[in-house]
């Protein structure tokens, strides 16, 4: 059994991009990482902006300026302006050579052809200066870039159409147990709906990653062996979920000990999921989840998240950690690591109630994660304590 931190450093250091790569269109870029730095092959602005309206003008020694005519933007005009004329106009626009400052409109007053200054300018204020953002030849993001849709605007106005980005990982699902029914059937006593493949394929959509194939395996070493074959012939990533603990009827060890998977770790002094395995088989990763749906899901946003992102290209280190003061008082004595389901909210994180592995009420309302290192805590109201932010979680 080994710590949190040591878990993750070997998830860390066993991963690394995957070789292949692929040119797409920005389009279907999101999420994706750049499997090259980009270059810029043009100036960004590639002509000198106006960044107000107002008034383009040709500095003098006066406060009064002769109104000349006007740029609207998109025009490619550009008047020649004498000392102490201006033209109208507008941001986007382009800021004739001839002007050397922006007045902003509210800085100024208008009397018929004329306008006055209320203030003294700078020379090129309110001027975006040819190559401001970008200069034609830099390199503005590097390899490994991950592109959010912030990344695509930002080549679609360097006039990029496609760029190569790292392939994304084929991930297989494994979901053992004989408990398990499709939605389609009715319930049982004795059985259960799977849901553990809804909270897997959604939890790595996130990630743009979609899953490429989900299995189901009896509580059989066949079954389980038959399963983990198959999805070792088209996978970087294998997932499979419960029947790694220590039950009569938990196959899933001994069918990746049959199969020569090399373990990497197994067990983890945490809570939820302790029988965590991770393995490796040539160049392919397995991860052995424990079955209880939020121990699934712990795992997977602590330790296979960041095997994705780092695969994918990326190089994540996993989940935003950062300190917030705790909202209400909390002690635990428990031996083991604890990631407990948690709200951020107002600046203050509070921990749910109804933690227990085998339910995800909690986690439905989660937006973090708090992390409680070995051997218990006494923490008072207002202490800091250590969060996960989950994926995607936008604070209120
Ligand atoms: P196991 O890890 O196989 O011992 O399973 C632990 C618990 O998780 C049991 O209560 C299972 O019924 C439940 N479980 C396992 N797999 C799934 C699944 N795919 N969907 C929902 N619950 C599951
Ligand atoms: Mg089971």
């Amino acid at each position: 059994m080994i710590a949190v931190a040591e878990a993750l450093q070997l998830v860390l250091q066993n991963s690394s991009p995957l070789r292949e790569t692929e040119l797409l269109p920005l389009a279907k870029c999101l999420n994706r990482n750049l499997a090259h730095a980009i270059k810029a092959a043009v100036n960004l602005p590639h002509f000198r902006q106006s960044s107000m309206d107002g008034y383009a003008i040709c500095i003098h020694n006066s406060m009064d300026y002769d109104l000349v005519g006007e740029v609207k933007a998109g025009e490619n005009s550009n008047p020649e302006l004498k000392p102490g004329e201006c033209v109208r106009i507008f941001t986007g626009a382009a800021v004739p050579d001839s002007a050397n400052a922006v007045v902003m409109q509210e800085k100024i007053k208008l009397k018929g052809k004329q306008i006055t200054l209320q203030s003294d300018v700078i020379l090129e204020q309110n001027i975006r200066s040819i190559g401001s953002q970008v200069h034609k030849g830099a390199y503005p993001l590097e390899k490994g870039q991950v592109l959010q849709a912030s990344g695509l605007a930002f080549l679609q106005s360097l006039g990029i159409k496609e760029v190569e980005v790292y392939r994304n990982p084929k991930v297989t699902l494994i979901l053992t147990g004989n408990e398990l029914i499709p939605i389609s059937e009715p319930l049982e006593r004795g059985k259960i709906y799977e849901s553990n493949s809804v909270l897997l394929r959604a939890a790595l959509e996130q990630q743009g990653i979609e899953t490429q194939l989900i299995s189901f395996a009896e509580d059989t070493l066949e079954a389980t062996i038959k399963a983990l074959e198959n999805a070792f012939k088209s996978s970087d990533v294998v997932l499979l979920s419960g029947g790694i603990s220590v039950g009569d009827y938990d196959f899933v060890r001994d069918a990746l000990a049959h199969l020569k998977v090399e373990e990497l770790f197994y067990k983890v002094r945490q809570r939820p999921g302790k029988p965590l395995f991770f393995g490796k088989k040539e160049s392919r990763f397995v991860f052995a989840l424990p079955g209880n749906p939020a121990s699934t899901l712990s795992c997977f946003y602590v330790y296979v998240l960041p095997l994705i992102a780092r695969l994918k290209g990326g190089q994540s280190e996993g989940l935003i950690r950062l300190f917030v003061p705790l909202q209400h008082d909390f002690k635990s004595d428990e031996p083991r690591a604890l990631f407990l389901k948690a709200s951020i909210e107002n600046k203050a994180v509070s921990i749910l109630d109804r933690q227990h592995s085998s339910m995800l009420v909690s986690f439905a309302k989660a937006n973090a994660l708090v992390y409680i290192p070995e051997n218990g805590v006494f923490l008072k109201r207002g202490d800091l304590v250590e969060v996960l932010l989950l994926p995607n979680t936008i604070l209120t």
